[in-house]
């Protein structure tokens, strides 16, 4: 996997990886391997039973 550009979150290192959630390029910093996200998604898709459809449902 070749990716090209910056993290788009810290903007300092290259980008290792890209977000699997919003496609955000990350850096091996802000890029959490074991979800597939950045650290932003990661930050907000916080561990729960359900917690995605009640946030999606609960329009
Ligand atoms: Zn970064
Ligand atoms: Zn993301």
């Amino acid at each position: 996997m070749s990716i090209s550009g910056l993290c788009q979150i810290c903007e300092s290192r290259p980008a290792q990886e890209q977000c699997s959630n919003c496609g955000t390029l990350a850096c091996e910093v802000h890029y959490e391997e074991s979800a597939g996200l950045c650290a932003d998604c990661a930050s907000q898709a916080q561990p729960g039973p359900d917690n995605d459809d009640v946030e999606i449902n609960r329009f």
